[in-house]
């Protein structure tokens, strides 16, 4: 039989590679704007078309490239930053692969302006799908001005894979974020189809956070500065009354690089330990500073993953830095300090390599939409939408909805999530005997056992259904504000508020897009009765960045799920015993009563016979 084997065209093998590199847009801008760094350059404009699916242009005055070079920086592995395998031990520059460029080449088109600064021509190159069309001399500025156009053309199945043009444009916001934190002394630009989302000019950490997220972080920052002879860390960590509920401003940086770092973040969690409000995510913008031999950053291509080798020394010292910059300022009390004032480098006296974090457990079958369809006049969706979000509705219709139904099929065996758990509460007067444990759970007796509701489920599921019907009925009542309040949210939150407003006005909101990044407020649900709308806004646009992913694509839904949690009563509320009453006559009312509209449980009973075997 002939041979059958051969070696793939280079055209074809980038293109494979660069699947690997670049992902998406946003892939592409991280790859310039760090050359552009590691060109030395002071000052990087960013303009954008289309969420980069036309244009993507990167200007830097760095230091160029000669004609040669200029070619040659297509080719796969070619690389200005390294000459040995050695060198990756002491990498100080972003990039070092030498692969960014001819990944780029094969999947667009790219056109190249480059000058060196003591050169009085520099060169242009035009390349599309990995060859040259034209190389020939060119007046331009010193420094290097590169456009890909017209991204994933020739790989249609890459194309098709991209989100929403606001979705996209997030993921490029959020780069620019990190490389912009990493890099105060840098001027940035960001345009988006002619008009700023940012315009940094080069100054310190400080000022760099604020600019990014907004004035109010400003007396947020608690500042950081350690040294030791492992690393040094600087930055700053934010007040715990400023925590908020989810991700969003948690940032590390090794040498100017941004990763990702689960155990060193476990480590700032247990630092704020008991300080926090319950569920709440501190903000931190961590940098360490250390010898490059004692990380290794070529574990993961897009380099977002960095291994360290004394990663639990560095725990410990980042660990004690946090603890000592809260007690510094008073924020924990010192008798939790046993070394308050200064930091030892402790040796690690425990293995910390099986910590993680803790994993969000998701039954991937589950989806609260497949519930059938609510309908009007069915006995069992809520019924009024009065304006107080406890509001009695479908009184003392809820016995009847579970009149003859066993009584003892109880939620502790695996119950099927798409049949609803069936039982009977006893008698009215048992609901009366409805009590609040621990400000998070009501504890309620039914015939089989002991029932355990979860306060702020339950409510979500009592909103979210209310929220749905304004929806599907079309029903909106907005609640008009007495005085309407503006507020001004960081570019990546503006840019997903601004792609949800209509969403956000069928539920309800009247909320006016003011330009720069800045909204007003008029009108909130008559449904929710909330009296901070601003921070109910904020919680939304946490919980709406947490959703999964195929869940953004129900965008109506994901927006009354999300809103449902920022407005549900937090663990931690007392509730008079009127209100207990009232979730829980609202919560049987509901189509789902058992799980939350994430589908998570939200009550359990605890069977007679468990608590005649607890005191046996
Ligand atoms: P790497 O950054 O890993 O070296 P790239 O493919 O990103 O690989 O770039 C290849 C080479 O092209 C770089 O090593 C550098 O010499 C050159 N280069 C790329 N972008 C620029 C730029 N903006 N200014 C100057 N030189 C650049
Ligand atoms: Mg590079």
């Amino acid at each position: 039989m002939a041979d059958i084997i051969q070696l793939l065209p280079d055209s074809v093998a980038n293109q494979i590679a660069a699947g690997e590199v670049i992902q998406r847009p946003a892939s592409v801008v991280k790859e310039l704007v760090e050359n552009a760094i590691d060109a030395g350059a002071s000052q990087i404009k960013i303009n954008i078309k289309d969420a980069g699916r036309t244009l993507i242009q990167i200007i830097d005055n760095g230091c160029g490239m000669s004609d040669t070079d200029a070619r040659m920086a297509f080719e796969r592995h070619a690389t200005s930053k390294i000459r040995s395998a050695d060198d990756i031990f002491a990498i100080r520059t972003m990039g070092f692969r030498g692969e960014a460029l001819a990944s780029i080449a094969a999947i667009a088109e790219v056109e190249l302006r480059t000058k060196e600064h003591d050169q009085d021509l520099g060169t242009f190159i035009h390349i599309s799908g990995s060859s040259i069309i034209t190389q020939e001399p060119v007046r331009c500025d010193n420094g290097t001005n590169f456009q890909i156009k017209n991204l994933f053309f020739n790989v249609p199945a890459r194309r098709k894979f991209l989100k929403s043009n606001p979705a996209e444009l997030k993921h490029i916001i959020n780069e620019i974020q990190r490389i912009a934190l990493a890099n105060p002394e840098i001027a940035i630009s960001l345009h988006h189809n002619g008009s700023a989302i940012y315009e940094l000019s080069g100054s310190n950490k400080r000022v760099r956070i604020v600019s990014l997220f907004g004035k109010n972080i400003n007396q947020n920052l608690i500042p950081i500065d350690t040294e030791t002879s492992l690393a040094k860390l600087t930055g700053f960590i934010g007040q715990p009354k400023h925590a908020r509920k989810t991700f969003g401003e948690q940032f590390f940086f090794v040498n100017k690089r941004f990763m990702k770092h689960p155990f060193f973040h476990k480590a700032i969690m247990q630092a704020y330990e008991k300080i926090l409000p319950p569920d709440a995510i501190p903000s931190y913008f961590i940098y360490f500073d250390l010898n490059p031999a004692d990380i290794d950053v070529n574990i993961h291509p897009t380099k977002t993953e960095i291994k360290f080798e004394n990663e639990s020394a560095i725990w410990q010292i980042l660990q004690a830095s946090v603890r000592e910059a809260l007690g510094k300022f008073n924020i924990v009390p010192s008798i939790d300090f046993d070394q308050a004032g200064s930091v030892d480098i402790p040796m690690p006296l425990h293995d910390f390599s099986d910590v993680s974090m803790p994993e969000i457990k998701v039954n991937p079958n589950y989806n609260p939409f497949d519930q059938p369809a609510f309908s009007k006049g069915n006995s069992g969706s809520p019924g009024s939408f009065s304006s107080k979000p406890l509001e009695r509705s479908n009184t003392g219709n809820w016995q009847s909805l579970y009149k003859g139904l066993g009584p003892d099929l109880s939620v502790r065996q695996e119950t099927p999530v798409d049949e609803p758990v069936q039982f009977r509460i006893e008698e009215q007067q048992t609901i009366k005997s409805s009590v609040q444990f621990k400000n998070k759970y009501i504890l309620t007796p039914v015939k089989s056992g002991l029932m355990v509701i979860d306060q702020k489920r339950a409510h979500e599921r009592i909103l979210y259904e209310r929220l749905m019907q304004v929806l599907e009925n079309h029903e909106v009542a907005s609640q008009q504000q007495l005085f309407p309040e503006t507020f001004e949210l960081n570019a990546s939150d503006a840019t997903l508020l601004t792609s949800i407003l209509p969403d956000l006005r069928a539920l309800g909101f009247d909320i006016r897009d003011f330009g720069k990044n800045s909204f007003i407020i008029n009108g909130t649900p008559g449904v929710l009765n909330t009296t901070s709308p601003i921070e109910i806004i904020e919680s939304l646009l946490e919980e709406y960045k947490n959703s999964p992913v195929n869940l953004q694509e129900k965008a109506r839904e994901t927006v009354a799920i999300s809103l449902a949690q920022a407005s549900a009563i937090p663990y931690g509320h007392t509730l008079k015993p009127g209100e207990i009453n009232e979730l829980i006559d609202n919560l049987f009312a509901c189509q789902t009563p058992n799980f939350s509209p994430k589908g998570k449980k939200i009550l359990s009973i605890m069977p007679l016979e468990d608590f005649e075997k607890l005191l046996k």
